[in-house]
């Protein structure tokens, strides 16, 4: 039993180191409880791009989180303007709008001071040039309203808050494996942690949950999912399984939110069952607005060029899922080939090449060539070649007549060689979980907050529905994980 801690953090991911340092400028005593051994800590976060979303109104907002942008840097890119109704537009269009307005509204309107705080704790960010912007003669064009990325990507931003922690004198227990809450009819009072074989109890005011959602569990995947997601791969962390939503649930915390829904890639199909850390986010493969996709039986499934990559590529690999033997092929010409994305680069790719479309569909293993060569031609038929292909906007150059439609980007396939990329479907995170209200206080069954309980990330639910506007994952962790933990240390230590 050990009573040294004011507020106790599960999890050691983005959400929870956030918790973490707002519960201890607050002049709480903090302890992180961190299921993974110190090697493979950190969560999905330690596998993410670093990216995230923020609403500014131009580059001096900016340059509240990236204060070293240089002069030079800010003339040769156009940032444009992300502003907080865009931001918001964006989460109710692509919810369905079904996210949850008070809960939306605070992760929008936070977004930037959260980073900018973040920036004060030692985080350093840069500008994603490589990632969400187009060189247009010389000069860079934001394309998507995502401009802010994490200096080392997901495992520079661990380092740098698990640096903030151990600097603030936050304690980390890794290894340390919640496996209950401790609670009574005044509400929660500690975590029960299994440690090195061991069960100890760890008392605390406030108790801040943040250890991700389920996808790393087959049986809950196929078990809320559906049918079918057990098969799903896993892009990154195996210990986010949902043992600390049941754990939530089991004291009688609500549950809300999309819980059939998740996001999910297209992902390479030989990649291992969980993400691998050396490989990172590099198994994505998301290139498929300036191609085709093929399933099994040699057909179009999907409106590659339905948006802008951030608002599809969430939603698709559910759709490939779907598909005959949960797989299909990426496929392209050499007029694209340069605006593939580096993750096309890597040694861990399931690639085939040829110089005529003929020689291509017969390496494609498992499709129907016959069938996948006439729906190449009858594309290539279809697209409207007199609209000029622009990535930096929706370009309007579609195909005409054919049952699965493609909306943008429409390039005929018939310049060699062709290249075609084998994907299935990477679960990245699941999108049901806790009810919170906008303390990040977790809510009751009986629709009361419970006491000493708060919650933050991935585990919280009523904030994505279906899809997913891209970096908004690690900014949802921070904003709700800053609450939080302040809200705990209120708790646990009045002024
Ligand atoms: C490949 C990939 C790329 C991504 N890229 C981006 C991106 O660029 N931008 C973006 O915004 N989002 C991205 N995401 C999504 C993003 O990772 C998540 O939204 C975010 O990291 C969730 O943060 P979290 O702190 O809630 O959870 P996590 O970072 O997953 O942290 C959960 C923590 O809880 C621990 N834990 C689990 N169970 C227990 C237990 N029983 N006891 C103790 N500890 C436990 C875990 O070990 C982990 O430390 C990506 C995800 C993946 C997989």
């Amino acid at each position: 039993m050990t009573d040294r801690y004011d507020v106790v953090v599960v999890g050691a991911g983005n959400a929870a180191f956030c918790a973490a340092l707002a519960a201890q400028e607050r002049g709480a005593r903090v302890l992180h409880l961190e299921r993974a051994p110190e090697d493979e800590a950190g969560g999905n976060s330690r596998f993410t791009a670093g990216l995230m979303r923020v609403a500014y109104n131009g580059v001096e907002d900016l340059k509240r989180v990236m204060p070293d942008l240089s002069a030079e840097e800010i003339a040769r890119t156009d940032f444009g303007t992300y502003n907080e109704d865009q931001f918001l537009d964006d989460m109710a269009r692509v919810t369905e709008f079904r996210c949850d307005p008070d809960l939306t509204e605070i992760l929008v309107k936070r977004s930037l001071d959260t980073v900018a705080w973040m920036r004060g704790k030692g985080v350093r960010f840069t500008a994603a040039w490589g990632r969400q912007a187009f060189n247009i003669g010389g000069r860079f064009k934001f394309w998507g309203g995502l401009t802010v990325e994490a200096v080392g990507g997901g495992p520079g931003l661990v380092d740098s808050l698990t640096a903030a922690a151990r600097k603030n004198g936050i304690d980390l227990w890794y290894g340390a494996r919640a496996t209950g809450l401790l609670a009574d009819d005044d509400g929660v009072k500690g975590v029960q942690v299994r440690r090195a074989g061991r069960t100890t109890f760890v008392n605390a005011k406030g108790v801040v949950l943040a250890a991700g959602g389920f996808q790393a569990n087959p049986e809950w995947r196929a078990r809320y999912l559906g049918p079918g997601w057990e098969l799903a791969k896993v892009r990154g962390t195996r210990f986010n399984t949902g043992d600390v939503i049941r754990m939530a649930l089991d004291v009688g915390a609500a549950p809300t939110g999309n819980w059939s829904g998740c996001h999910a890639v297209a992902w390479e199909r030989n990649a291992p069952e969980f993400g691998d850390l050396a490989v990172g986010d590099q198994f994505q493969k998301h290139s498929y607005p300036w191609g085709i996709y093929l399933n099994a039986d040699g057909k179009r499934f999907v409106d590659e060029g339905a948006d802008f990559r951030n608002y599809t590529y969430a939603k698709y690999g559910r759709v490939i899922l779907a598909q005959p033997g949960q797989f299909a092929w990426q496929v392209f010409d050499a007029k694209v080939k340069a605006q593939l994305r580096d993750e096309y680069k890597i040694r861990q790719v399931t690639k085939r090449t040829a110089n005529t479309l003929e020689a291509l569909v017969k390496q494609l293993d498992d499709v129907d060539a016959d069938a996948a060569l006439r729906e190449i031609k009858a594309y290539n038929a279809a697209v409207r070649t007199d609209i000029p292909f622009n990535p930096n906007v929706k370009d309007g150059r579609c195909t005409v007549g054919l049952a699965i439609p493609k909306s943008n980007w429409a390039n005929t396939l018939d310049t060699p060689p062709f290249e075609a990329y084998a994907v299935t479907c990477g679960i990245t995170f699941s999108f049901g979980g806790l009810r919170i209200n906008t303390d990040a206080q977790v809510m009751s069954t009986d629709g009361e907050p419970i006491p000493g309980l708060f919650a933050a990330g991935e585990l919280v639910g009523g904030i994505f529905y279906f899809n997913y506007p891209g970096g908004t994952g690690l900014t949802n962790g921070a904003v709700y994980g800053r609450i939080a933990g302040a809200a705990a240390a209120r708790s646990a230590v009045p002024r």
